[in-house]
């Protein structure tokens, strides 16, 4: 059964939302469309899409409030963020909010299939298969079969993208990452190019919901110049 994977555009620029449903269906994904922040808020909560484009500037609700109330509400769908060029803040302000991904106004059409293929995949991946629990250090422990991470017995609230990370990273204790090499790992893409300071955003934040402090880490390190790796 080959279901076809559904793509959620939130965006209020119609002709870029033409554009981008045509790129979609083209390449086999069913689309939705909302032309405002509140539309789009409650379709991507009835319909459960497998991703979400997400504009920032848009009317009603701003994009990041959506993906904001996305997470809070506990949906863990992958969200690329559409930002304007000129909007440098707003990369690391949609990470810091829970999304996935952004890509730059204006875009490459080749570009943006890629970033959704790979979330994407990453979804369908992270389905494939139970593993066995683990038990990390920090009284952190990780539950492939529900997803579910505790930390001292309290179940933590990690995006996709953070648990992805914390899983890969955990699964090779010791061994040192550098950025490129979590970007190609954790997020699938082929092409990296100042996108590594994803990695560093989404460090951080996976951070400050595992570490007991923050500040001074004791199980994702850093290796100065080199990378990140798993206390182990
Ligand atoms: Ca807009």
């Amino acid at each position: 059964m080959d279901e076809k994977k559904t793509v959620l555009i939130v965006e209020d620029e119609k002709s870029i939302v033409d554009i981008l449903r045509f790129n979609l269906e083209k390449e086999g994904y069913a689309a939705l469309t909302a032309y405002d922040g509140e539309a789009g808020l409650s379709m991507a909560l009835e319909k459960n899409p497998d991703l979400i484009l997400l504009d920032v500037m848009l009317p009603k609700m701003i994009g990041f409030d959506v993906c904001r109330i996305l997470r809070e509400k506990g949906s863990s769908v992958p969200v690329i963020i559409l930002t304007a060029r000129e909007e440098e803040a707003d990369k690391v302000q949609g990470l810091e909010i829970g999304a996935d991904d952004y890509i730059t106004k204006p875009f490459s059409m080749r570009e943006l299939m890629a970033r959704v293929k790979a979330n994407i995949r990453r979804t369908a991946m992270q389905q494939a298969g139970p593993e066995t629990a683990m038990t990390a250090g920090g009284g952190l422990t990780i539950n492939p079969e529900n997803y579910q991470v505790c930390k001292h017995d309290r179940p933590i609230d990690l995006t996709q993208r953070e648990y992805e990370l914390l899983t890969f990273l955990a699964s090779h204790p010791g061994k040192v990452y550098s950025r490129i090499d979590l970007m190609e790992q954790v997020w699938n893409y082929e092409y990296v190019g100042d996108d590594v300071r994803t990695v560093d955003v989404t460090v951080r934040r996976l951070r400050e919901k595992i570490e007991d402090d923050p500040a001074s880490p004791a199980l994702i390190l850093t290796r100065r110049g080199v990378g990140y790796y798993f206390a182990g």
